[in-house]
């Protein structure tokens, strides 16, 4: 969603979005830098779905959001 937005507000800038004359171009890369610092997208993933299946081999079901 972040990463949308700030792509959208580039697109509606033109070429003024991926200067230093905006904001923009620095949005751009820190909500990139996000899916790679504090472990990189693929990692998250892993240790998200292997959360979830431990729970279901523990015979708990998952119940994010529910407490
Ligand atoms: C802006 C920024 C700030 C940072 N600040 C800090 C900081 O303050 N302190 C600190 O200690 N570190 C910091 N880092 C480092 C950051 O923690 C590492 O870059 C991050 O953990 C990813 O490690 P890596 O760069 O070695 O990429 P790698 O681990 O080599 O990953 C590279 C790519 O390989 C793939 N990959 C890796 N592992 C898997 C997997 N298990 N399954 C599938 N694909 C995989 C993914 O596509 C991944 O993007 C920062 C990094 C950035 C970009």
């Amino acid at each position: 969603m972040l990463y949308n937005v700030i792509d959208r507000a580039i697109q509606v800038h033109g070429a003024l979005g991926v200067t230093e004359d905006t904001p923009l171009e620095r949005m751009y890369r820190h909500a990139r830098f996000a899916r790679i610092y504090d472990g990189a997208d693929e990692v998250h993933i892993q240790n998200t779905g292997g959360r979830i299946l431990r729970r279901y081999a523990n015979g708990e079901g998952f119940d994010i959001g529910m407490r």
